[in-house]
């Protein structure tokens, strides 16, 4: 193992009923606040309603900045830092998915910030300060809800780059698994693919020595694809949605890489795609994932086997290492198939006239990856096996 430090500052609040304990963390940090969240689907399901009352309840002064796009704008980030300077918000409050939390974050930072927040994402500058962020959250995917991570889209450049600070971690974060019911079933399908791919981003890694983290990730892996079956058939399902939204936070909150740094290139080779397309990030994933495995099968066969023997319970008897490992590629290629995952980039109507431009975004600060160094021709050739 490397050596390192875990310290994760988020305060996470967890379960049915939850949300009544806004009552005393947003007074904890102040009384103007800033309420984020996406196009509606939190005033269609009722949680605008529940939230807002308590918030009049306790005698917050609302900001409201509605619309948040799924892969957020760089644009929605600038009117949010805005309101933050013209109205002296002392709170963040996001409500919805992933992309909601993560503009939250770019405003929390950008409102403490003279220039421009894109020159955070661009690594010009580095994050000082910022706004105190609150979240609730209605998605199972990002784990953005316990990180201190955010993507963020400039629809000018378009470019879609991640950025990260210690100061963009939520103070606190509710999650109720009653407030992911209504998510349908493609977003709750696309949730789970990113779920796994962040468990996979850590699973291949090139550190030695790590036998407990190896086993927390196949452990989280086997628990959600014993339980997406089930959940994409009974969307309602209380007992389903709850297991799926702690997989989520588990997934990306720092416990799985305790001492190691996970690979990220799937995720790196995904963004410039959703950069040129704005498709979902899951299903980007789903395309993507076994094609950079199939690629560097030869890293490391011997974890390609366990993740095919441990997770999807190849039977080896009689067959090669690489023979077991391409039928674990296989067998998750299925999986997410069977759950209604798309499989290539045609699904999303996508050919090969931007791959170029595609590759050049996703080495624009140079080669990436860190189970596998890639290039600009590697990620090419990951492209057109996913066309
Ligand atoms: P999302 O983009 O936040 O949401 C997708 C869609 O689901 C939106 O249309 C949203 O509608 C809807 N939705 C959310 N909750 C709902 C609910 N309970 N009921 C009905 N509809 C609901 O999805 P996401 O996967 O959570 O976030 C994706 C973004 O996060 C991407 O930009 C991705 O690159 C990024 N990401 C971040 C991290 C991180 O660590 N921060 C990690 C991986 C990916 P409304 O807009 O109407 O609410
Ligand atoms: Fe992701």
């Amino acid at each position: 193992m490397d050596h390192f430090v875990f310290h994760n500052p988020t305060k996470l609040i967890f379960g049915k009923g939850q949300l009544a304990s806004l009552r005393t963390e947003v007074p904890a940090y102040g009384n103007k606040v800033l309420l984020v969240y996406g196009g509606g689907s939190i005033k269609r399901s009722g949680l605008y309603d529940q939230v807002t009352a308590i918030l009049r309840e306790i005698g917050a002064e609302v900001t409201e900045l509605a619309g948040v796009e799924p892969n957020p704008r760089l644009s929605t980030v600038h009117r949010g830092v805005e309101l933050c300077k013209s109205n002296g918000i002392e709170l963040v409050l996001a409500v919805g998915g992933g992309s909601v939390l993560d503009c939250a974050k770019a405003i929390a930072v950008g409102a403490k910030y003279d220039g421009d927040m894109w020159d955070f994402a661009e690594r010009k500058a580095v994050p000082k300060a910022a706004l105190p962020l609150g979240t609730v959250l209605t998605m199972a995917a990002t784990g953005s809800e316990m990180n201190g991570n955010s993507v963020i889209s400039n629809e000018t450049t378009k470019e879609k780059l991640g950025w990260g600070s210690k100061l963009a971690y939520p103070a606190f974060s509710i999650l109720d698994p009653q407030f992911t019911a209504s998510l349908p079933k493609e977003q709750t399908v696309y949730g789970m693919v990113d779920i796994m791919s962040h468990v996979f981003e850590h699973y291949f890694h090139p550190t030695p020595n790590t036998p407990l983290q190896d086993e927390f990730c196949e452990a989280l892996l086997r628990t959600v694809i014993e339980t997406a079956p089930k959940l994409a058939a009974d969307l309602e399902n209380y007992d389903l949605r709850e297991t799926i939204l702690l997989c989520g936070t588990m997934a990306l909150n720092g416990v799985l890489n305790m001492g190691l740094s996970g690979d990220w290139a799937t995720h790196n080779i995904e963004h410039a795609v959703s950069a040129v397309y704005d498709i979902p990030h899951g299903g980007g994933l789903a395309i993507l994932f076994p094609n950079w495995m199939k690629y560097n099968l030869k890293q490391d066969i011997a974890r390609f086997k366990r993740l095919a023997t441990h997770v999807f319970h190849v039977d080896p008897t009689g067959k090669s290492d690489e023979a077991v490992a391409l039928e674990g590629i296989e067998a998750l290629r299925s999986f997410w198939n069977s759950i209604g995952a798309p499989s290539r980039l045609a699904d999303y109507s996508i050919d090969d006239s931007q791959l170029e431009v595609m590759a050049e975004k996703a080495v624009r600060f140079g080669s990436f990856g860190n189970f596998a160094v890639l290039d600009k021709q590697d990620v090419l050739e990951i492209y057109r096996m996913s066309l």
